[in-house]
C-alpha cells in the first residue's frame, strides 16, 4: 500500500477512527473502522469496510488512554505501507481556524485556547492528539474543525443580541457538526447538481442534533450557536432555553456554575423530558407517556427549526434527514415532514419506511432525501490535502 491516513473522531467516552488508504489517485479508501472505548470497561473494536470483524479486544484499564494498541493495529493493517497522517476532528475552531491544519505544538496550544468556548468537548477533541504526538513525535497530525463550514454565515446571523463588546471577545454564533454537513454537501453535488445549488435544510440528528441551512453548498444559517447547546433537543443537551431559565436556577435554586453545566448538558434533552433515557430506539420502543412527550418535543422542535431555517433561505427545495435518528428512524422523519406539509413537504410513506436515498412523493414541492452521514471521510480526505501542502 503507498499509504494510509487515519481519521479520529472523539466523542465523550470513545474514540471512533476509520483508515484510509490512498489510492492511485491520491482518493482515500476506507479499509477498516474502529471504535475505541474509553468507558468503564476499555475495549478496542475494528471492522472492514465490509463489516467483516477484525478486531475486538478488551484493554488494560489505563491502556485505552494511550492509544498505543490503536496505532499497534493501524501499523498491522499497513503492513510496510506508510502512515501519511492522523487526522483529527476538533469540536471549536474558535474564529481563526477556518480550514484544516497541520498540528504543531504552537497550534495545539492556540487550540487549548479555545476551551473555555468548548469547555467539555475540547479537552476530548485534544487527548488524542496528545497521546499520538508523545507515541509518534514524526507524524504529521492535521487539526479539521466542525465550526469551520459555517464560516459562511453572515453578521446578522452570526450575532447574539448582547452589549458589542462580548462579540469582540468571541461571544457570537459559531456553528458545530461542520464535517458532517461537508460530507453532506458533496454527497448532494454527487446526487443532484441541481438540488445542491438551491435552498437546502440538512438535519443532523443524532445524540447531539443540529440543522444547517445550506444554499450553494454554503452553510447559511444553523441552529447550534456560541456552544453545541443551541437549538434542537439533543440526548442529553436542553437545545435552545430562555436564558431567564438559567438565571431562575443560579440565583434563586443556588445551583453551581458547574452543576449548571451538568444539567445542561447531560441531564436534559430526550433523557430529562422522558425520565427515562437519552436513546431514540429506547424511547420509540417504550409506551410509557414520559417517552411519548419527549419524542413529541423532539419532533415539534426540529419542525419548527426546520421553518426557521426556511426563512434564513427564502423557501425550500431540498430536505436532507442524516446521522443516527435521521438515517434510522423512519416514525421520526415521518413526523417532522407532517409537520411541514404547509411548505409543500409530503413524504412516499413505503419510501421513507425502507430507508430509500429519495422519500419525498412525486409531488412533493420539497425533495426529501435520506443520505448517511461520513465525518471521519471528511477528516481523511482534509488530512491528505494538508500533507500535500
Ligand atoms: P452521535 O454520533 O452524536 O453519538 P449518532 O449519530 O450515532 O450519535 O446517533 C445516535 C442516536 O441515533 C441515538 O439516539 C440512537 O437511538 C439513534 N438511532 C440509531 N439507530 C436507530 C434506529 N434504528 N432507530 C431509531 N433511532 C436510532
Amino acid at each position: 500500500m503507498p499509504g494510509a491516513v487515519i481519521a479520529l473522531n472523539a466523542g465523550s467516552s470513545s474514540v471512533k477512527f476509520g483508515l484510509y488508504e490512498v489510492d492511485a489517485s491520491g482518493r482515500p479508501g476506507l479499509i477498516l473502522r474502529g471504535v475505541l472505548d474509553l468507558g468503564d470497561a476499555p475495549r478496542l473494536t475494528a471492522k472492514a469496510a465490509n463489516g467483516a470483524l477484525l478486531h475486538d479486544r478488551k484493554l488494560a484499564a489505563d491502556e485505552g488512554a494511550h492509544f498505543g494498541g490503536l496505532l499497534d493495529l493501524i501499523e498491522g493493517h499497513i503492513g510496510g505501507g506508510s502512515l501519511i497522517a492522523a487526522g483529527h476532528r476538533i469540536v471549536h475552531g474558535g474564529r481563526d481556524f477556518i480550514r484544516p491544519v497541520r498540528l504543531t505544538p504552537d497550534v495545539i496550544e492556540a487550540i487549548e485556547k479555545l476551551t473555555p468556548l468548548a469547555p467539555l468537548h475540547q479537552p476530548r477533541s485534544l487527548a488524542p492528539i496528545r497521546a499520538l504526538a508523545a507515541l509518534r513525535p514524526e507524524l504529521l497530525q492535521v487539526g479539521c474543525f466542525d465550526t469551520a463550514f459555517h464560516q459562511t454565515i453572515s453578521r446578522t446571523v452570526a450575532r447574539v443580541a448582547l452589549p458589542r463588546k462580548y462579540e469582540a471577545e468571541g461571544v457570537r454564533r459559531y456553528g458545530f457538526h461542520g464535517l458532517s454537513y461537508e460530507y453532506i454537501a458533496g454527497r448532494l453535488r454527487e446526487i443532484s447538481p441541481r438540488l445542491a445549488a438551491g435552498r437546502t435544510v440538512v438535519a443532523h440528528l443524532g445524540n447531539g442534533a443540529s440543522l444547517c441551512a445550506m444554499r450553494d453548498g454554503k452553510s447559511v444559517d444553523t441552529t447550534m450557536g456560541f456552544s453545541a447547546l443551541d437549538g434542537l433537543v439533543m440526548g442529553t443537551r436542553c437545545g435552545s432555553i430562555d436564558p431567564g431559565v438559567l438565571l431562575y436556577l443560579l440565583q434563586e435554586k443556588g445551583i453551581s456554575p458547574d452543576n449548571l453545566e451538568h444539567l445542561l448538558y447531560e441531564e436534559s434533552g430526550l433523557l430529562g423530558v422522558s425520565g427515562i433515557s437519552a436513546d431514540m430506539r429506547t424511547l420509540a420502543a417504550s409506551d410509557d407517556p414520559r417517552a411519548i412527550e419527549a419524542l413529541e418535543l423532539f419532533v415539534f422542535r426540529a419542525a419548527r427549526e426546520t421553518a426557521a431555517l426556511a426563512n434564513t433561505l427564502d423557501g425550500l427545495d431540498c430536505l436532507v434527514f442524516t446521522a443516527g435518528i435521521g438515517e434510522n428512524s423512519a416514525p421520526i422523519r415521518s413526523a417532522i415532514c407532517a409537520k411541514l406539509e404547509w411548505l409543500g413537504v409530503r413524504i412516499d410513506a413505503a419510501a421513507n419506511q425502507a430507508h430509500a436515498e429519495l422519500i419525498s412523493a412525486p409531488d412533493s414541492a420539497v425533495t426529501v432525501l435520506v443520505i448517511p452521514t461520513d465525518e471521519e471521510l471528511v477528516v481523511a480526505r482534509c488530512s491528505l490535502a494538508v500533507s500535500r501542502q
